[in-house]
């Protein structure tokens, strides 16, 4: 007998009708013999229904105020499971973070789990009880409850297997797995039998939505194998695992695009110690988290620097960036929110030369012009044109031959 852990995202638990059929995976598991824990996030919408709610409240939240008000919707949803759980003859028993204690740092609204204790779960699974645990959420050393960031009820799940050493994780979400790109925007995209950590880490950071890249960092950290499953299908379901030696062989994995980027671009910057500095430190101090940075080789002392930030940061970016601009004595700021970003991801890439020179030629053949670019080792990012996004990523799509397997 093991332990499974299985994650329900908003869209699974959106009513009380999808609720029962949630009921009904984890009784499947329980008939199974397996012991039980599920995870669920707050019905879908809810958790921007109270951030809305708090902009109303005030134009500058409390921040414990607020992560107290947003951590509600997974009470709901899990004390609503545990009562269709009972009726369907299944004990069942929910916990809020606090009560578990997922115990967290204090950092508001992103922060992460320092530490579990499985007690009073351990006790209530050598019931023979179902357990049911709220996502996104934790309680720092004070007693304050803190949020993990949004999407972080992945997080809270693959915390949890991890800290009870369960042989699986399987994170439930309204697709039927990992695939090679958007279906929406692709429809050749296939769906991925398996991917590596960190393949699904480098997409999840580049724009795919299907997991939080924190949730894959600590599933790679503590070694829980985990598999994306549809809800609403039994078909289907892509587990992310290590590493072998046959996902070498294909050299792209995935293609992946974000449209919430834009690039600030500070013009005639003194080419001197400090300046990167000045200009990054008020951004960060900020929390705005800057994606890519460029800065031009130098002329005449000097130099142009271009990052991007989230669409949603620029505006409050480009008052900070202004403000230095002046002090550093730059000549202007330039914006240009009318970007995205395409990235292709692949760990073969580390052995296959010419990765990169393929994905430039393919753009250009379609004239796209490409704006920036970034590496790692294992993914290419360039910034482009947004009304562009789709075509790129169709082109890149064919030209890495990630297609259907007929
Ligand atoms: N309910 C939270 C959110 O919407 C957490 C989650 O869904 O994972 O971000
Ligand atoms: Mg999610």
């Amino acid at each position: 007998m093991g332990l499974v852990v299985q994650k329900f995202g908003g869209t699974s638990v959106a009513d009380i009708a999808k609720i029962k059929n949630v009921a009904k995976k984890a009784i499947r598991e329980k008939q199974a013999g397996n012991e039980v824990l599920v995870v669920l996030s707050a019905m879908a919408g809810e958790t921007d229904r109270l951030i809305a709610l708090a902009h109303q409240a005030s134009e500058t939240p409390d921040e414990r105020e607020y992560d107290s008000l947003i951590s509600t919707g997974e009470q709901v949803t899990i004390s609503l499971l545990a009562m269709v759980l009972n009726e369907m003859g299944y004990p069942a028993r929910s916990f809020l973070g606090f009560q578990v204690k997922i115990l967290t740092d204090k950092a508001y609204k992103k922060a992460r789990i320092a530490m579990i204790d499985t007690d009073v779960i351990r006790k209530e699974l050598a019931k023979g009880k179902i357990v049911v645990v709220a996502g996104f959420q934790g309680v720092d050393e004070e007693n304050n409850i803190t949020t993990l960031g949004r999407g972080g009820s992945d997080t809270s799940a693959v915390a949890l297997a991890a800290a009870l050493n369960a042989q699986q994780c399987d994170i439930y979400t309204d697709v039927d797995g990992v695939y090679t790109t958007d279906p929406n925007i692709c429809a050749k995209a296939r769906r991925l039998d398996r991917i590596s950590y960190d393949e699904m880490l480098e997409m999840a950071m580049t724009g795919a939505k299907v997991l939080q890249p924190r949730s894959v960092e600590m599933a790679k950290k503590y070694d829980v194998p985990l598999y994306v499953k549809s809800t609403f299908s039994d078909k289907g379901g892509t587990l992310v695992t290590k590493e072998d030696k046959d996902m070498e062989k294909e050299v792209v994995s995935g293609i992946t695009y974000d449209r919430d980027q834009a690039k600030i671009t500070v013009i005639h910057v003194p080419d001197k110690p400090g300046i990167a500095a000045s200009l990054f430190t008020p951004l960060s101090e900020r929390n705005i988290s800057v994606d890519m940075i460029i800065q031009n080789a130098s002329a005449e002392g000097f130099t142009d620097l271009t990052f991007t930030v989230s669409k949603k940061d620029v505006k409050e970016a480009q008052k900070i960036v202004e403000a230095t601009a002046k002090v550093i004595n730059a000549k202007s700021v330039d914006v240009d929110d009318d970007v995205a970003k395409v990235s292709i991801i692949g760990v073969g890439m580390v052995s296959h030369s010419g990765v990169a020179a393929k994905m430039f030629k393919t753009m250009s053949d379609e004239g796209i012009n490409i704006m920036m670019i970034s590496t790692s080792e294992i993914k290419i990012s360039c910034i482009i044109k947004r009304k562009y996004t789709e075509l790129a990523v169709m082109v890149l799509h064919d030209a890495f031959g990630l297609e259907k397997k007929k």
